[in-house]
């Protein structure tokens, strides 16, 4: 796509000196996605510093149709942030204020390019608690979050980013501002438009700042790493540990004994917590005030699951530090995969208590496409999202491995859909997913997103490609 020197003029003048860029050395970073996997193009860099900035750029880009691509931290794992075809990059890097914190109401309210471990600062400084938690979050900002609908550790207790949201301001793509910024738990005054934004992708309109729910921060946190015989037992136990706690799980994490290999194998300062190997592992944290003593329940719980044989050892962590050193076997899976070399990936959910049997379907099946390969499936077991992975037979690059990702995708993803599943439970379509869409979501479906694209965005300038699959005419 090649943009008019007028159209690049206007856009320039729109946003001022500061507000744009056309080196190509700062472009540069943003046309590449943190697996490495697209690579894209852009002409012009844009960094409005406000919405009425942002407002005027669409203006102007609508009446020339123009196409944009919105781009927040550039931590998206499927593409979607990427100029694929030499559109305009919208950076949301300036769009930076905290607008206002109210502690007693407990909400805030930010502008979209505020990174999320910003946000959580925040509202530690008001002793609350902004409850997403990402391993991106020094890099990616609110308005990401939003528009992927980012999930996350703690979705089991505070549920996904769209539930997080009270109030969204957006720009629509002919420039329109939609002021939703209501700091309201309760709003039954016609369609709830901002979800629609929610999990959107940058598809409908560009996210300018959002009023977000806070939390109480929890006084007390109980973290233990516990050896489970099978997924069927970790499911049992999940059960079980939120009857002890009455509810207070806030985290439930599944783990095979290989990720815990590759982890202890390759991440500096990690080794295994118990004695004796076992082939499922479950990370759990459950909080709670200093009067609610969730640690009595949690330990009462996890002692009568090793008595059961539900589990069959456990460390509870004794202090803070020694929580961090079991979350951070958790969350150095990704890196102890990259350093074994290629892998697979799959981010698929199931309802919870199908997760035993979608897993010992779905990994032979895989298998079968690729033989010897090192099945690596962890993750949110207690939102019934797995990042169902696969590690080639070999540490190493292995060309031949990753030829076979299109074949073991679609072996998995069709067993995802037996189960009632979804082929992404957290990371969205952008680029990556957008093919396979039809073969997985209803034909009615998809008509009605069509619908809502054509209504908000009828000249298909927002993220063109991303997210919607066009409509094949044979
Ligand atoms: P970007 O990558 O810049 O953009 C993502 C998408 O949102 C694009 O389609 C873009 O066009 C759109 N977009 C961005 N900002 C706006 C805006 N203001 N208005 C409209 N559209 C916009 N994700 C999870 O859900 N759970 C995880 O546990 C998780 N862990 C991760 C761990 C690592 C190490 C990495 C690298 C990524 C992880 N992710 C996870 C994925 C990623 O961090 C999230 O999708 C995040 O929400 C993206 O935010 P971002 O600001 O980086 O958005
Ligand atoms: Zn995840």
């Amino acid at each position: 796509m090649s943009i008019p020197d007028a159209v690049l003029g206007r856009l320039k003048d729109a946003v001022g000196a500061k507000g744009f860029s056309t080196d190509p050395n700062e472009i540069a970073p943003h046309l590449e996605e943190w697996r490495g996997k697209y690579h894209g193009h852009s002409a012009l860099l844009l960094k409005p510093a406000s919405t009425a900035e942002v407002s005027a750029i669409l203006r102007i880009c609508y009446e020339s149709g123009t196409a944009v691509v919105t781009q927040g931290g550039n931590t998206g794992l499927v593409g979607g942030q990427i100029p694929l075809k030499g559109e305009v990059l919208l950076s949301t890097q300036r769009l930076n204020k905290l607008r206002g914190l109210d502690q007693g109401g407990m909400t805030m309210t930010v502008e979209a390019g505020v990174t999320l471990a910003e946000v959580q600062r925040a509202a530690e400084d008001k002793q609350l608690l902004f409850p997403l938690s990402l391993a991106s979050e020094g890099s990616c900002t609110i308005g990401g979050n939003i528009a992927t609908n980012a999930g996350g550790t703690h979705v089991l207790r505070y549920g996904m980013t769209r539930a997080l949201v009270l109030g969204l301001e957006a720009v629509l793509a002919d420039g329109t501002v939609l002021p939703m910024l209501r700091a309201l738990h309760k709003d039954n005054s016609g369609y709830d438009l901002k979800q629609m934004f929610i999990g959107s992708e940058g598809t409908l309109g560009v996210i300018t700042a959002a009023t977000l729910r806070l939390f109480p921060r929890p006084d007390v946190a109980v973290t233990a790493f516990a050896a489970v015989p099978s997924p069927a037992a970790a499911v049992k136990l999940l059960g079980a540990m939120q009857a002890r706690t009455g509810g207070m799980l806030s985290a439930f994490e599944l783990m095979p004994r290989i990720a815990l290999e590759f982890v202890t194998r390759h991440v500096e300062g990690t080794r295994d917590p118990l004695a004796a190997p076992s082939p499922w592992y479950v990370l759990m944290e459950a909080t709670g005030g200093k009067g609610a003593n969730v640690a009595a329940g949690f330990e009462d719980g996890l002692a009568k699951a090793i008595e059961d044989g539900t589990a069959s050892d456990a460390v509870v962590a004794s202090s803070a530090a020694q929580a961090a050193s079991l979350w951070k076997l958790r969350e150095s899976i990704s890196e102890g995969q990259k350093r074994e070399g290629a892998s697979i990936k799959h981010d698929i959910s199931v309802p919870v208590a199908a997760i035993p049997d979608f897993l010992a379907k779905a990994v032979p099946a895989a298998l079968a496409v690729v033989p010897g390969a090192r099945a690596v499936s962890f993750g949110h077991l207690g939102d019934g999202n797995i990042h169902f992975n696969f590690n080639s037979a070999q540490a190493g690059d292995d060309p031949a491995f990753l030829a076979q990702w299109e074949e073991v995708q679609q072996t998995v993803h069709d067993i995802v859909k037996e189960f009632g599943g979804s082929i992404s439970a957290e990371h969205g379509i952008g680029a990556m997913k957008v093919a396979q869409l039809p073969r997985y979501k209803s034909h009615e479906e998809l008509e009605a997103m069509r619908a809502l694209k054509r209504a908000f965005d009828p000249k298909n300038i927002l993220n063109p490609g991303k997210l919607i699959p066009p409509v094949l005419r044979l």
